[in-house]
């Protein structure tokens, strides 16, 4: 048997929306799959793997998974950041799957077995006012879902975070912010107006669905250190599951102030890479859930070494799964967040159909938990014939002002 890496591959496709996969074969023919979307800055990480990874991989053994981690982060010399952490994800992935491929096993196996039945995890309901909201809230519900994170256009704003503009009501919510073919979408934003407004939201739907569902929130990064613990604070009547990515996590100690001031939980983490970049949220506790990317933050290996960190401290995880991670970071989140033991929720924004005619997948969605399967490795395979049927097409993400021109996060 040889586990010698033969060939190291960078697919571009676009089924719905760009996807960068990587797949490495061994010569005994073993194929592992792993991703390394970038959402709107996706051939970055591509020219980092072709010109700078691909030759260091031919002839290593695929089965050091932890070596070659190693050796990627420490030998670039030039540390984190998302475009080296996705690259060193994507190839930390296919190397745990060509093992599980060669084992007979699913991953997670090989990461400890499960340490519960499913996944639990959270759809995205959104409207362009509350009736628009309750009737995604109701879908939601309807298919499985017992946990939703609700989003709202504000009145007077001209977008909301999250909020598909000019959705029709009773059409099925696909949320897709990055725009295909032109550059960034700009949107207003207004604190004040989105402060004043969001209690009043959960108020409604607390009011119309009880103290059942499990309700979460985004304020995606946009608020100041004290809006944020007043938009907390105002929220706690309504039992969020968490409230996710209050302030720009440049400067994680601000969090501080927001923890002063409300029990409402927190999540955070979706733009962090490595374990270094939570240090301060987990060792002070001013998280609740440490929100990662498998496909952002080094990959299984790395993700998994996050999460036990953030166990000591009883902080738990919560994996990030938009439409931009493809199906095979959705399927290396789900072996992870099956074996570890501080799970705490998992997102599941579903993927348009046509993503399914490229990327074969063996998770399953039952009754509000996600499940990776028993297929050896990760269980996803790559279609090249569908995947040739959708070409790269450039894609931004929207960009946010104030009212006076200023930028803002998005
Ligand atoms: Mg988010």
């Amino acid at each position: 048997m040889s586990t010698r890496i033969r060939s190291f591959e960078v697919l571009v496709s676009a089924p719905s929306r760009n996807f960068v996969t990587v797949r490495i074969t061994t010569d005994d023919g073993v194929v592992g799959l792993g991703d390394a979307t970038l959402n709107g800055r996706e051939l970055a990480v591509v020219a980092y793997l072709r010109e700078h990874v691909a030759a260091l991989m031919i002839g290593r053994d695929a089965l050091r998974i932890e070596d070659t981690w190693q050796f990627l982060y420490r030998s670039a010399y030039w540390r984190r950041g998302p475009v080296t952490m996705s690259a060193i994800a994507a190839v930390d992935m296919a190397l745990w799957d060509i093992t599980g491929r060669i084992a007979g096993m699913p991953v997670y196996q090989l990461l400890g077995g499960a340490s519960r039945d499913g996944v639990l995890c959270y759809a995205h309901a959104a409207g362009n006012d509350l009736d628009a909201l309750a009737e995604a809230v109701r879908q939601r519900q309807q298919e499985g879902f017992r946990a939703i994170r609700l989003q709202v256009a504000v009145p007077g704003m001209a977008a909301g975070y999250g909020v598909q503009k000019g959705a029709r009501r009773g059409e099925r919510y696909a949320y897709e912010p990055a725009t295909r073919a032109g550059l960034s979408v700009e949107q207003g934003w207004d604190a004040r107006a989105y402060l004043s407004y969001l209690p009043h939201v959960f108020e409604q739907m607390r009011g119309e669905f009880g103290a059942g569902p499990m309700f979460l929130h985004d304020a995606h990064h946009r608020l100041t250190p004290i809006q944020a613990a007043r938009l907390g604070a105002s929220l706690e009547p309504y039992d969020l599951f968490w409230l996710e990515d209050v302030t720009p996590v440049d400067n994680p100690e601000a969090l501080r102030l927001v923890r002063e001031h409300t029990t409402t939980p927190l999540a955070i983490g979706e733009v962090l890479n490595t374990v270094w970049d939570f240090r301060t949220l987990v060792q002070e506790q001013l998280i609740d859930y440490v929100r990662a990317s498998v496909t952002h933050a080094g990959g299984i290996t790395h993700l998994k070494r996050i999460f036990e960190f953030a166990a000591m401290y009883q902080v738990k995880s919560g994996s990030h799964g938009p439409t931009d991670i493809s199906p095979v970071g959705m399927a290396a989140a789900l072996h992870l967040d099956l074996a570890i033991h501080n799970f705490g929720m998992q997102e599941y924004m579903q993927h348009d159909p046509r993503v399914g005619e490229v990327f074969r997948t063996s998770y399953t969605f039952d009754d509000g938990m996600l499940h990776p399967g028993d297929a050896p490795g990760l269980g996803v395979d790559y279609d090249d014939e569908a995947a040739a049927g959708f070409p790269y097409a450039p894609a931004y993400l929207p960009a946010a002002r104030l009212a006076d021109g200023t930028a803002h996060e998005w």
